[in-house]
């Protein structure tokens, strides 16, 4: 072999620039793909090796190492692998891996501007050396008897040198001669970081090393030899989700995810994703513990590609809800190295999708059939993840409706059917809901007493999901407790009792009156308690108009609409009925007042949160109450 300095044929002038700017966000996947090629390099050796092909020494262990020099500003990747020979270099590297780049630039130069973030995901294969490098020198030396170590050195530009190298063993060192711009990644800190990020799980073991240490620990070892202190690889070689799921136990499970996402809560329960055929898909997801129950569920959800991290959360694979989930999913026959809008439109990659969806599915339905308890202590957790789940895939929502529970009032689980099957008799095909069980206590307590159930639905999803429940079981319909319960709560057995319009009408008037209002809608009912003076009644549908329009638009919008709340006053309550019996004195005219705008106070706090000016009038009136007992006990 002799020197050669050659041209190469690149097609683009100066894909150089262009790709520099373009990858600048997500420049530290050049080192994903150093180690990539150097565990490729490996891979091939080891299978040469099976076949009797190539030899290596008995003990010879497979490693990468990251070598960091800040003097002389290099970035190592040194590897035992299969090595290249002169020719190799010239094709793989000079011709394949050269238009490999070229190739890239044309196929996204268009699309760069609109999803740049998106093209730094995947990989220029060694190419992306460049980005970080004004020089990138490869040594390397061949498996194969009498091949010649060869170097190779480039700026990146379509200018290239090749020589005889002085490398000894087998593998190849790819220097990087890190750009004044890019000294950050000389910083043990920061490679520690990234290879942490990229590398993680790969396949063989990596060291970051740095070379004065090195140079240390030579000059120490020729003093004192064999003290050597054992060195800890970055990665885990052998991550769970490669294991049989047969052979993980609970604690390695948990464990796995706390290392990995960085929980310090064990996980709910999880899904051993394991499968060969008509693809390869391994993979961990888990349902995380809320920590309270207004979180925001966060998930995260790491593609892996044989091992080597691609990205966090890529929709085009994973179906949207499951990313709510937190777990790793290894698909090693993806084309990951193509665009995102390509993953869209692959039909192997919606099987995929499909797949795991189904996993998801197939592990619910197995809690809820095998382990209803802790199918019902995981809901509270769950429940939010499995409806969004629902409205964002019709196929997920077909196979798990039969298996949504309801929480009820009296801590029961319930399943729609089961729900509506035991009420039938009362409520037919119409589902009663809490939202809020501490103020909305007073009608808890009015269902109770009946012998009604109700559901909570409280978290933010449940507005959503309701409607979407009542599109798909178009029979089903939800009301709130305090939206039309007088039907199922009026006594109307006690025919003595019927209201005549006198009764209605002087009752109206009083609470107008006292609570300056004119337009006040009352209503006088015969419930089936006594205990309860009177209610709040607000239309679901007014109140889901009311809800949205806050949801939405952040602001209060209700005046917007008009208010459609009544008061139901309760006939068989003592307190109405002496309301009743005061109104014709004068003198009790102040008393009555009292006692109305009190009575409708409480009638509201249960309905909703009082304004201040109400909560201070509230009060005072109550003050006001307390002090005239006790003068009339008293005297
Ligand atoms: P890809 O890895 O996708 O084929 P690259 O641009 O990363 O493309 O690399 C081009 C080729 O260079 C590889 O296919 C491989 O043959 C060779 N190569 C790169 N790095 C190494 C290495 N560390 N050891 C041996 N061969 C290598």
């Amino acid at each position: 072999m002799t020197r050669e300095v050659g041209t190469l044929s690149v097609q683009t002038e100066n894909i150089l620039p262009i790709i520099k700017k373009w990858l600048y966000s997500d420049k530290d996947i050049f080192v994903r793909e150093m180690i990539s090629n150097a565990t490729d390099a490996i891979n091939k050796l080891k299978r040469l090796v099976s076949i009797n092909e190539a030899s290596v020494k008995e003990d010879e262990k497979f490693v990468i190492r990251v070598v960091l020099d800040k003097d002389n500003k290099t970035i190592q990747f040194i590897d035992n692998g299969i090595g290249m020979t002169f020719d190799e270099v010239r094709k793989y590297i000079n011709q394949i891996a050269f238009s490999g780049a070229t190739d890239f630039v044309q196929k996204y130069k268009d699309k760069i501007d609109k999803d740049s973030q998106i093209i730094g995901h995947f990989g220029l294969g060694f190419y992306s050396a460049f980005m970080v490098s004004d020089k990138v020198q490869i040594d390397t030396l061949s498996y194969q008897e009498g091949a010649q170590a060869v170097r190779w050195i480039s700026d990146g530009s379509e200018k290239y040198e090749m020589d005889l190298s002085d490398r000894k063993e087998r593998g190849t060192t790819i220097t990087l001669y890190i750009s004044k711009d890019d000294e950050e990644y000389l910083d043990e800190f920061k490679m520690r970081e990234i290879l942490t990020k990229y590398c993680y799980f790969m396949p063989y073991e990596i060291y970051l090393e740095n070379a004065k240490d090195q140079k240390e620990e030579k000059d120490k070892k020729d003093t004192d030899s064999g003290k050597e202190e054992a060195a800890k690889p970055i990665n885990d070689t052998n991550p769970l989700w490669l294991k049989n799921p047969k052979d993980c136990t609970d604690e390695e499970y948990k464990e796995f995810y706390k290392k990995v996402f960085h929980d310090f809560n064990d996980p709910l329960f999880w899904i051993h994703l394991n499968m060969d055929y008509p693809f390869r898909l391994k993979g961990i997801l888990y349902f995380p513990k809320l920590k309270h129950e207004f979180d925001t569920i966060e998930g995260q959800v790491k593609l892996y590609n044989n091992q080597v991290f691609v990205a966090d959360n890529i929709k085009e694979v994973i179906p949207e809800f499951l990313l709510l989930l937190k777990g790793t999913i290894d698909c090693p026959d993806l084309p990951l190295n193509v665009s995102r809008s390509f993953l869209q439109n692959d039909s192997q990659v919606r099987t995929l999708s499909n797949h795991i969806t189904r996993k998801v599915a197939d592990k619910l339905i197995s809690l809820f059939e095998h382990e209803r308890e802790n199918y019902n202590k995981y809901w509270d957790d769950i429940n939010p993840f499995v409806k969004f789940g629902c409205m964002r895939e019709e196929k997920f929502y077909d196979r798990v409706k039969d298996y949504i529970i309801f929480k009820t009032i009296n801590d029961e689980y319930v399943t729609l059917k089961e729900y509506l099957q035991r009420n039938e008799s009362k409520h037919k095909n119409k589902v009663f809901y809490v939202t809020d069980t501490k103020q909305q206590a007073q009608y808890i307590k009015l269902f109770k007493d009946n012998n009604l159930e109700a559901v909570i639905l409280n978290t933010i999803i449940d507005t959503h999901f309701i409607q979407f429940l009542e599109m798909h079981e178009k029979s089903v319909s939800f009301s709130r407790v305090d939206a039309d319960i007088s039907d199922i709560l009026k006594d109307t057995a006690s025919e003595q009792d019927k209201i005549d319009k006198e009764t209605q009408d002087a009752l109206e008037k009083l609470f107008r009156e006292a609570v300056k209002d004119e337009k006040l809608k009352v209503q006088v009912e015969n419930l089936r308690t006594t205990s309860v003076p009177a209610m709040i009644l607000l239309p679901e549908y007014s109140r889901r108009m009311y809800d949205l329009s806050r949801f939405f638009g952040g602001q209060d919008m209700s005046n917007l609409f008009p208010t459609e709340e009544s008061l139901v006053l309760n006939h068989k309550n003592s307190i109405i009925q002496l309301i009743l019996k005061m109104k014709d004195k004068e003198e009790n005219k102040e008393d009555i007042t009292l006692l109305c705008q009190h009575v409708y106070d409480l009638a509201l706090m249960s309905h909703k949160q009082l304004e201040p000016e109400a909560m201070t009038r509230f009060i005072e009136r109550s003050n006001i109450l307390l002090e005239r007992i006790a003068k009339s006990a008293v005297q």
